[in-house]
């Protein structure tokens, strides 16, 4: 993947992006050894699979107290077209309605199997 948005960079001129791809492409690709540990050079790019995954276990854990105390915790990511600042407030009314959706459909399907079991 990284490799297509390189070609779209070059396309484009935009050598900006060609260098945060090639960082992103050289990711963790030079581990040294020294007094027993691995060090390596990660790149940051929020388009990184490696560098989101930490930063995405990072912030799990920064919450963790917190989601041990739910009983049934679940990780949901509601994504959409950002909006102008005059529709944002539909916009929120919308996402709360496709979040409480979600929610009733989880209940509903727990139910379910909990009642096959
Ligand atoms: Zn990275």
């Amino acid at each position: 993947m990284i490799l297509s948005l390189m070609d779209v960079a070059k396309q484009k001129g935009d050598t900006e992006k060609q260098n945060s791809y090639w960082n992103t492409y050289y990711c963790q690709s030079n581990i040294i050894s020294a007094e027993g540990k691995l060090y390596g050079k990660y790149c940051k790019n929020r388009f990184c699979t490696l560098c989101c995954s930490i930063r995405k276990a990072e912030i799990i854990n920064k919450y963790l107290s917190i989601i041990k105390e739910w009983q049934e915790p679940y990780f949901v990511t509601l994504t959409v077209k950002s909006c102008k600042a005059n529709r944002l407030k539909v916009m929120i009314v919308k996402l709360l309605q496709g979040f409480s959706i979600i929610k009733e459909k989880q209940k509903k399907d727990v139910k379910e199997i909990k009642e096959l079991s």
